[in-house]
């Protein structure tokens, strides 16, 4: 796990390290798109160094040079010389933030849908209504909503039914232990079937779910942007409503948001500790085969493309828990989307906000990811990140390739006897 570097001698320091052997640029999205030396790691880092040196100054170029990178972490997971990357890109765009400079904002309505903190029943049953009235379909046709609206409004998964609002759930038969879950700013309303999977799995092994109604954010939106008082302050808060609840562990659900609680938890006092759906089920189903407890699944008909987020594969440096759990479905066939190898996996262009900061350069990063589900021919793809899954989402409605998207523990959970 790593921690944003703070002082420009820090950032001077790490940048230092790059031997600019250039094993990163193949790995990188935006070099791959752009091909640009300033839109690589290697010419991040040297741009990073030039203003800790104080060699460079914030400007317009550089800050859209540092700003369109996603930070995927593939380069820091390929990097001889272990550059850290992430810490020196957070550390980078706190320094910008500190100048004064000004990003051109998003607009508004957008900007108050990523920074909601409301308890969102209302936004939600008002999503419903407009996504099954006929209003939506009225909306994309027509043209009519403003372009950044617009572009938000089609991130919006297909209508599910509304999470209950329950705080507790039993196990299912005797309890082995009980654990938190953490439905982050967003999972209520964009992400319910994901939880709800959640809670079945884990009641199914033998845990009580204690789902708090407060609604938090892991902070990642904030860190990435550099301001990294207010990530902090929310990670803390995310992780403060499970105190005195007796959990063992907070489990989360989507990989960005695990990646960052656990940070937050790893250097934080008296958290319990922070822990990924799919690595937390794939431990259960071991420890349920050694206690005699039976978890059963129907098998799987039609194969299922695996997409694995940078999140996962280089924040959690875990790429083996989606198929590990995937594959208790019996008779499933399982189709890893292509990665670039040296085990950096390919990123899908939907990092967070960068889908409106950079709406661009998301979808053409996007645009290879579509090609490789389309190329495994595969009607079901499985990603453990939100944020990817509805990019994703977007882009095979939006391209006619179709198929629907869904995390790892939805496709277990509907197939649990
Ligand atoms: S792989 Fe590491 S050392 Fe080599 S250019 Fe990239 S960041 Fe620098
Ligand atoms: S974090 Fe990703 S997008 Fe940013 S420089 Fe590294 S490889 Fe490129």
């Amino acid at each position: 796990m790593t921690s944003p570097l703070t002082s420009l001698t820090e950032l001077a320091k790490a940048a230092d390290q790059c031997v600019r052997c250039g094993l990163c640029l193949p790995h990188c999205p935006t070099y791959g798109v752009l091909r640009e030396e300033a839109d690589s790691p290697r010419g991040r880092i040297a741009l990073i160094q030039g203003l800790a040196e104080g060699k460079l100054s914030v400007s317009a170029p550089l800050v859209e040079h540092l700003d369109r990178c996603l930070l995927c972490r593939s380069c820091e997971h390929v990097c001889p010389a272990k550059v850290p990357f992430h810490g020196l890109m957070i550390g980078a765009r706190e320094k910008i933030g500190e100048s004064g400079y000004a990003r051109k904002p998003v607009d508004g309505r957008v900007e108050r849908l990523l920074e909601r903190s409301d308890d969102g029943k209302l936004a939600s049953w008002l999503r419903l209504a407009y996504q099954t009235s006929g209003l939506q379909w009225l909306a994309r046709r027509s043209n009519l909503l403003p372009a950044e609206l617009a572009r938000a409004e089609g991130y919006l998964p297909p209508p599910t039914a509304l999470l209950e609002t329950r705080e507790r759930y039993d196990a299912v038969g005797a309890e082995i232990g009980r654990v938190g879950l953490f439905a982050g700013c967003m999972g209520r309303d964009f992400d319910a079937l994901t939880l709800k999977s959640a809670i079945r799995l884990l009641t199914a092994y033998g845990y009580a779910v204690v789902m708090p109604s407060a609604r938090t954010c892991c902070g990642a939106l904030h860190l990435h942007q550099g301001d990294i008082p207010k990530a902090r302050d929310q990670a803390r808060e995310a992780l403060a409503v499970f105190s005195g609840l007796g959990v063992d562990a907070v489990i989360v659900a989507s990989s960005a948001c695990c990646a960052t609680l656990a940070d937050a938890a790893e250097t934080g006092e008296q958290a319990p500790p922070v822990l990924d759906i799919c690595r937390f089920v794939a431990e259960c189903a071991k420890s349920a085969a050694g206690s005699g407890r039976r978890v059963t699944f129907r098998p799987a008909e039609n194969p299922v493309a695996v997409h694995i987020p940078c999140s996962q594969a280089h924040a959690l440096r875990d790429q083996t828990s989606i198929t590990e759990i995937l594959n208790l479905i019996p008779g499933i066939e399982l189709k890893t989307l292509p990665s670039e190898g040296g085990g950096s996996v390919r990123c899908c262009g939907g990092a967070g906000r960068y889908v409106f900061d950079q709406p661009a350069l998301s979808d053409r990063i996007r645009e290879r990811t579509l090609d490789d589900i389309a190329d495994v021919g595969a009607d079901t793809v499985v990603t453990t990140n939100l944020g990817c899954a509805l990019h994703i989402g977007k882009g095979l409605r939006e391209s006619g390739v179709g198929g629907r998207v869904m995390h790892p523990v939805t496709l277990l959970a509907e197939r649990l006897i």
